[in-house]
């Protein structure tokens, strides 16, 4: 059986990653999510388990030492991770898996993950992100601030993915990806036993 994709996607926060991972999973019925492990509190209409999995700063670093992270990043004063052992045993099955996770936990999956798929999701305009933000009403002005702050960081790291899509128009975007995904399924790399198979 076939390992299935790692799918990355990443971008400022306030672009819409979120809006658009949760339409993908809608969609796409062999898509997984991963659930990251972090030591930030819990917040309203958050469930451990499913948002995340919520631990102490101790523990993760625990974690960290006994190598169970996949990658893991410090963001806003807060550990967050992937759980290595879910992701790889998803992945052993065949299941495409997707993260959700930030610019520096997304180059660590390229260095030992060659293969994964790395999305960065942009923004339409700085106008645009700061208004989404604001509309989105979770930070106070401080931390948007530092945010559109983070922003021209993480579009300097944008250079490395393998993909940028402008989410603009929600359902375009969302369709991008869902292409992109699709293309990466028939990579000749990944489908070379269909071709063993006939010639055998
Ligand atoms: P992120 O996960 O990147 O931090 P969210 O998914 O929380 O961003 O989206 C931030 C805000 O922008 C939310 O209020 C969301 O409804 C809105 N949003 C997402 N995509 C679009 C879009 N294409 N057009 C307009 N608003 C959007
Ligand atoms: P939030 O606190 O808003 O949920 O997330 C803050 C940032 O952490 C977002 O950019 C999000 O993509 C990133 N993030 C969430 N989970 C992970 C993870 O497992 N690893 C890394 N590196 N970043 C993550």
């Amino acid at each position: 059986m076939n390992s299935g994709l790692l799918i990355v996607v990443s971008g400022p926060s306030g672009t819409g990653k979120g809006t658009v991972c949760a339409e993908l999973l809608k969609k796409e019925d062999d898509l997984f999510l991963s659930v990251s492990t972090t030591s930030r509190g819990i917040r309203a209409g958050e469930i451990d388990g499913v948002t995340y999995n919520y631990t102490t700063a101790d523990n993760f670093k625990k974690m960290i030492e006994d190598n169970l992270m996949l990658e893991w990043a410090v963001y806003s004063g807060n550990y967050y991770g992937t759980p290595k052992a879910t992701v790889e045993k998803m992945m052993g099955e065949g299941k495409n898996v997707l993260l959700e996770i930030d610019v520096q936990g997304a180059l660590q999956i390229k260095k030992s993950y060659p293969e994964a798929v790395l999305i960065f999701i942009l923004p339409p305009s700085m106008q645009e992100l700061r208004r989404r933000l604001v509309e989105r009403g979770r930070e106070t002005e401080e931390q948007i601030d530092e945010r559109i702050f983070a922003a021209a960081f993480e579009f300097e790291n944008a250079k490395r993915y393998d993909y940028v899509v402008v989410n603009d128009d929600l359902d375009k975007c969302v369709k991008a990806v869902e292409s992109i995904i699709c293309a990466e399924k028939y990579k000749t790399k990944r489908n070379i036993e269909l071709i063993k198979k006939l010639v055998d």
